[in-house]
């Protein structure tokens, strides 16, 4: 398998390398342009994304991503991540952008005050059983999806909460800190298969 990376200018960074190193992966921390190169496909952690927004084009990668995800880069984004890879944010700080690739509109901080953190266990059918424990801190959701987005899992109320398109990945929790590794897996699947 080659070498994945792990987004690391800001966020929970060591929770996902972690993960995939626990499930065999040769992953790797991405900060500047020559590690991209690198990798193989990236893991974007949750964290904060307009600090993450600001830290990539000052530290030259935003170009770089943009352009490995628009050619096929498998992609897998927790939270701030899912953020990061929305084509179209709603509730942005001012002048906030996105990477993009996913075809989707993201809602940040979509869960009020009250329940800025909440946990929930889902059902997604795409991984089967057991249910997925779900950690949500201060989560995105999405708020509309494209006809080239699948919708993998939602709330209760309807809310969407994981999606995919080809190889891009995204959920507005957090299974990196819920001993949930189906996502990660699901995540190499995808490098190896263009390996
Ligand atoms: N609220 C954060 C943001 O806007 C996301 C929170 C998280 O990643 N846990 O980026």
């Amino acid at each position: 398998q080659p070498p994945v990376g792990v987004f690391a200018l800001q966020g929970d960074v060591r929770e996902h390398l972690a993960v995939l190193t626990a499930l065999g992966a040769d992953a790797r921390p991405v900060r500047r342009p020559e590690e991209l190169e690198q990798v193989a496909g990236l893991v974007i952690p949750g964290g904060e994304s307009s600090v993450m927004d600001k830290l990539s084009r000052l530290f030259g990668l935003r170009d770089p991503l943009q352009q490995r995800i628009a050619a096929g880069m498998p992609v897998y984004g927790t939270c701030a991540g899912l953020i990061m890879l929305a084509e179209r944010l709603q509730d942005g700080i001012a002048g906030q952008q996105t990477l993009g690739g996913l075809d989707i509109v993201a809602r940040r901080n979509a869960f009020g005050t009250q329940s800025d953190s909440f946990e929930t266990d889902l059902h997604i059918p795409a991984l089967g059983d057991p249910p997925v424990h779900a950690v949500f801190i201060r989560a995105p959701v999405v708020e509309a999806v494209g006809d080239q987005v699948a919708v993998l899992a939602r709330l209760e109320g309807g809310d969407i909460v994981a999606v995919e398109q080809g190889a891009l990945l995204a959920t507005a929790f957090h299974p990196e800190i819920a001993h949930e590794d189906r996502f990660h897996r699901r995540f190499l699947e995808h490098v190896a298969a263009r390996a």
